[in-house]
């Protein structure tokens, strides 16, 4: 089939939209792909490149991006619907989600015609991988910080700095660049967005290994980057009011299934003590019962968040600060819950079933990925911060823009 080819069957919306999901990913999710099943194998890059694109020729991204960019012209509606049962499954999470989630509203919202055509066909088709350069060593709750400088160069621009933490940097093709045109005390002011080619000369990419082993991140350094001018995003002053939309949508939209994995979790773990005399006694009443029940509670008000951000968004109003609620109790609370795995399956005796095995195996990558969920996106003191300052209105001592 021609890569290009989108197969989402015409006139689907609401229910039948949820029906031909349903029917599409029985259909196609590879086998070992899912998390909570036997047989599971971590699948690497290109697997999840093939299937990511397989997932937008399926309709299962780009749902609200207009079709004339590769997208397939629905509603947040459908978007939701896709990512409740995208949630339900523990399929992989996407090797793009900085590019679809981010990168892709950001040029839909500020981007020219011409740029629309030329990022986004590709970002959905799993050519072109995204990262985000917003966090430097010294800017990262207080982004307004940032010190790469971009200074014009005839009609282009040439770039010199730093960054850090750029997720997914080491197989990106693009950077959603952040970077300064103006002086540093401006802060909010002379920032501007570009969309910088990782491959461009002076742009170098050192890996950075993490607590479970993986290199999933990156410094970024630009020595004397040309970017052309049109892969400038807005106007060279934009570049806050567009990173703050960026951040407002990382927080708010961005992997839109959260709730509904979590909750697949919950049902694997205890799915997993089942399967153990031992693990079954401790979920029998106590503690535990407890803990557990708490955890539906969570999963609840995560989901609760979700149906008000659509509808307001539907309603064309943003979403503002509220973004900062789901953010801090969707992390908060699935870091309690991981913790709360682990120490339930360490209890399983030695030999304990393959059940148990492969259970523990995927929730301490849970909770090892778990520890920086209160971190990215802005941390938990931020997000209390900007419920303080902005929702409750409460005095402060001093004001600094946080991220
Ligand atoms: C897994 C992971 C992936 C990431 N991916 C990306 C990426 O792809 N692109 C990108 O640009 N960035 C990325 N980041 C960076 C992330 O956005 C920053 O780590 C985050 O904004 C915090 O900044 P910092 O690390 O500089 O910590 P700091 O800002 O130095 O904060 C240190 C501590 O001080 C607290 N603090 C700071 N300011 C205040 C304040 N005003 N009030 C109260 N407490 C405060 C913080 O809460 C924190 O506990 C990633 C981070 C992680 C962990």
């Amino acid at each position: 089939m021609d890569r290009d080819v989108s197969t989402l069957p015409p006139g689907l919306a609401g229910d039948p939209y949820r029906a031909h999901v349903r029917a599409w990913l029985a259909a196609h999710v590879p086998e070992g792909f899912l998390a909570d099943q036997p047989g599971f194998r971590a699948p690497d890059l290109a697997a999840c490149r093939d299937w990511e694109a397989a997932m937008h020729r399926g309709g299962l991204a780009g749902i609200t991006w207009p079709t004339e960019y590769g997208g397939h012209g629905l509603s947040l509606r459908e978007h939701l619907i896709a990512n409740q049962e995208i949630g339900r499954r523990a399929l992989p999470e996407s090797v793009n989600s900085l590019g679809k989630e981010l990168a892709g509203p950001i040029i839909l919202a500020i981007g020219t015609e011409e740029q629309k055509r030329r990022y986004l066909p590709p970002l959905l088709q799993m050519r072109e991988i995204w990262c985000q350069g917003f966090s430097e060593p010294n800017a990262g709750s207080d982004l307004a910080g940032l010190r790469t400088r971009a200074t014009r160069d005839g009609s282009a621009w040439r770039v010199n700095g730093r960054k850090i933490w750029t997720s997914g940097a080491p197989n990106a093709q693009r950077c959603l660049l952040l970077a300064r045109t103006g002086a540093v005390e401006d802060r909010h002011r002379g920032l501007a967005l570009f969309a910088m080619r990782m491959d461009a000369p002076g742009v170098t990419v050192r890996p950075l290994r993490q607590m479970d082993g993986r290199e999933h991140f990156a410094e970024v350094f630009m020595d004397d980057v040309v970017i052309d001018a049109e892969d400038a995003l807005g106007a060279p002053d934009q570049g806050w009011s567009a990173a703050v939309r960026v951040l407002a949508i990382e927080r708010a939209t961005n992997r839109m299934y959260r709730a509904w994995r979590f909750e697949n979790e919950l049902n694997h773990l205890v799915r997993a003590c089942r399967a153990d005399a031992t693990l079954a006694r401790l979920l029998d009443g106590g503690a535990y019962h407890r803990r557990l029940a708490e955890t539906v509670v969570d999963i609840e008000i995560v989901k609760a968040h979700v149906e008000p951000v659509v509808d307001s968004l539907l309603a064309g109003e943003s979403i503002g600060d509220r973004g900062s609620l789901m953010k801090l109790h969707w992390s908060e609370a699935h870091q309690r819950f991981a913790a709360l795995a682990l120490e339930l399956l360490e209890q399983a005796p030695p030999g304990a079933g393959p059940e148990v095995q492969a259970a523990r195996a995927r929730f301490q990558r849970i909770y090892l990925s778990a520890r920086a969920e209160t971190i990215y996106a802005g941390t938990t003191e931020i997000q209390l911060g900007i419920i303080g300052d902005r929702i409750l209105k409460l005095p402060r001592e001093s004001a600094k823009g946080g991220r």
